[in-house]
């Protein structure tokens, strides 16, 4: 909590330079909520825009050029960012639910894959032009971050125009990129631990017209390189991974530095060359790698890093190497809180400025020792897939403190419900704070008297209920006020709902729940009335960490959401953005929830078109995962079924509808289907 809390308030100071420089916040002043206090309102009611609830949510901070909100209140995808149309998402939803794909429904947007590729590489040639680098850049994806084969093929076709190729961290991952892969030209680096057989197969892949580099990512692989060159009589294309001295920081701030898990020290590197020069395999040895994390959210970070290994680059040239390619790896960062800052969530750099550093930096190591340039080669995993997709739900329900406005405590009541009562009708804006310390006290008496046993449960439930109406009093002054004293920032949370969504946050968003990664979350329609209620997300799963109770701010992090009230009979849908990387695959089916329905949406001249659709996993699915054969289970719930009926505990028509339901159950979606639809 300690380092949260530091990092928050890191964050706080350099929001507020952002915010100053543009002094584009404005304060908002909110209606009250209910009638009890509008006497207390002294600023006429503003009614809620769309502009309010862009800035709320800071839409546009994370989300453009992609996503934004119409003048119906929906959330609005532009896939092909300022180039294209776009389309209404609230609207997309209900056009996908009448196809029977219910949700949660992950949502792909092909064309905004195909943005972020273009993106990077415009970047890239902009930065190149700009410091006339003579030398090209040819970037790679890192198949871990999102290894759909949907996605992979999209990202070959996209890639094709740039020469854009594939990055394994594994052996599986390599049986992809070898069979995905086709565009000559276009690089595939081969991470992760080896053995005999991937480096043997990454080598002979130079046959089939791949330009393969092997990154060498521990010592002992230099032997087995040799060993594996030998034997199938080719020449491997190699590169070696380099412990930097500077970290990144944060979260992934362990990916480099002498205890990181990959790489070699600068001793082992030279020991490589040696090696290799012994097995009169130096030349070889052509590309420079480092990776030193994961959302590098300060681009200090990034220069430092890449100043020092061009300086590696350019004393492996001078040591022989044959040097021709200096990869950068991933790291460049998502701003998934749209601050701007260097907070872990956000980035203070634009992929714009990435490129230009790093084209500089090389440029400049190179240019002082007269070396040829690097062709420039980068593993940005984040950056690309992060965008395409967006998790739609539902929410089920909720659990509300109650809202009811109290009945007069008579003279007969016990002392301190009527303390709690007139505490209550004497809440001013003059005294809000004070009585809001009075009705906390009173009620813990109130709770302390019940344990003693001096209150009845029924009193005990009426001294809570005032409490609860108190509180909602003061929230109501708070809400108004432009500055909320320490003392009372609690009682927006102690004040929230719970939402109930159907979804499971370890299967669809595993990084809020191990890492507290922030994703943006916020309501897709009704954006044009104000969002009254506050809430944290409560998932489907029995596990009490399944739950979503931190959301992006402009300053630090918020304990709970501005959603809107729930409408009987009506759907109330909540979307999950940026969460396209290395989410779906860290996913996991705690309490059996499966896949989410899966759709490919691609922009077309008049609309969009279902590219692919697939379908979510059933519960026979999940259950055979866990090695259940769902004919057995039907077995056995008949066989007990049976015997129930012989004992006369079961009607016939009850064991028929039993039996029925339980068959049907297995071939269904694992979420639940919303009533309110
Ligand atoms: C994970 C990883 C990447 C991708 O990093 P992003 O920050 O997602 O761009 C790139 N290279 C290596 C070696 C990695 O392990």
């Amino acid at each position: 909590m300690g380092k949260q809390s530091k990092a928050a308030g890191d964050k706080g100071a350099e929001k507020e330079a952002t915010q100053n420089a543009t002094s584009a916040v404005k304060s908002v002043v909110r209606p009250v909520d209910g009638q009890t206090v509008a006497a207390d309102a002294e600023q006429p009611k503003k009614s809620w825009t769309i502009e309010d609830s862009e800035e709320l949510y800071r839409i546009q901070g994370w989300g453009e050029p992609y996503f934004s909100i119409n003048a119906a209140g929906h959330v609005t995808v532009s896939p092909q960012g300022d180039r294209g149309g776009s389309l209404d998402l609230f609207e997309l939803v209900n056009a996908l639910k009448q196809r029977n794909l219910g949700l949660p429904l992950l949502i792909r947007f092909s064309d905004i894959l195909e943005d972020r590729i273009e993106r990077l590489n415009a970047c890239f040639s902009r930065a190149i032009a700009r410091y006339n680098y003579p030398g090209v850049y040819r970037g790679v994806f890192p198949v871990k971050c999102n290894q759909q084969r949907h996605l992979i093929e999209d990202l070959v076709r996209f890639g094709k125009p740039h020469l854009f190729g594939l990055e394994a961290g594994s052996k599986p991952e390599l049986m992809i990129v070898l069979a995905m892969l086709d565009t000559p030209g276009a690089l595939v680096i081969c991470n992760g631990y080896k053995d005999k057989e991937y480096i043997e197969t990454a080598i002979l892949a130079q046959r089939l017209g791949y330009t393969p580099i092997i990154v060498l990512e521990q010592a002992e692989e230099v032997d087995l390189v040799i060993e594996a060159s030998h034997k199938v009589g080719i020449k491997p294309l190699l590169g070696v991974r380099a412990k930097l001295n500077n970290k990144g920081i944060g979260r992934w701030g362990m990916s480099a530095g002498d205890r990181a898990k990959f790489g070699l020290t600068i001793p082992e590197i030279i020991n490589a060359v040696d090696r290799l020069k012994e097995a009169d395999m130096l030349d070889s040895l052509q590309l420079l790698h480092f990776h030193i994390g994961s959302q590098i959210s300060a681009i200090s970070v990034v220069k430092d890093a890449i100043r020092e290994a061009s300086q590696i680059y350019v004393e492996l040239a001078k040591l022989g190497a044959n040097m021709q390619y200096l990869d950068v790896g991933g790291g460049l960062a998502v701003d998934y809180d749209g601050s701007k800052t260097n907070f872990h969530a956000s980035k203070n750099y634009s992929m714009q400025n990435y490129a230009y550093d790093v084209v500089a930096e090389v440029k400049e190591a190179c240019e002082e020792k007269g070396l040829t340039v690097p062709t420039l080669v980068s593993e940005s995993g984040r950056a690309i897939a992060s965008h395409q997709s967006v998790l739609v739900f539902d929410v089920l329900g909720t659990s509300d403190v109650s809202s009811e406005v109290p009945a007069p405590a008579n003279d007969k009541e016990h002392l301190i419900i009527r303390n709690l009562y007139e505490t209550y009708q004497s809440i001013r804006v003059e005294n809000y704070q004070e009585t809001y310390h009075d009705a906390t006290q009173f009620k813990e008496e109130a709770i302390s008297l019940f344990g003693f046993g001096y209150l009845s449960l029924t009193e005990r439930a009426r001294a809570e209920r005032l409490y609860w109406a108190c509180c909602r009093k003061i929230q109501a002054i708070v809400r108004q006020q432009e500055y909320v004293p320490d003392d009372l920032e609690d009682l927006e949370k102690i004040m929230s709902s719970i939402y109930y969504v159907n979804l499971s946050v370890f299967q669809s968003a595993p990084d809020s729940w191990a890492i507290d990664q922030l994703f943006p979350i916020m309501p897709i329609h009704r954006l044009r009335e104000e969002p009254l209620q506050r809430g944290t997300l409560a998932d489907l799963t029995c596990d009490s960490d399944g739950k979503i109770d931190q959301f992006i701010d402009l300053r630090d992090v918020k304990s709970v959401l501005e959603l809107h009230d729930l409408h009987p009979q009506e759907p109330y849908y909540l979307a999950m953005f940026l969460g396209g990387a290395y989410q779906e695959i860290m996913g996991n089916l705690h309490n059996l929830f499966g896949d989410t329905n899966t759709v490919h949406i691609k922009l077309t001249p008049k609309g969009y078109e279902i590219e692919h659709v697939v379908k979510g996993d059933t519960m026979k699915e999940v259950l055979s995962y866990v090695q259940y054969d769902s004919e057995d289970l039907i077995e056995n719930i008949r066989r007990r079924t049976e015997q129930a009926l012989q004992d006369h505990q079961i009607t016939l028509q009850e064991s028929q509808m039993l039996l029925q339901n339980y068959e049907q159950s297995l071939s269904q979606y694992t979420y639940l289907s919303s009533s309110a639809s």
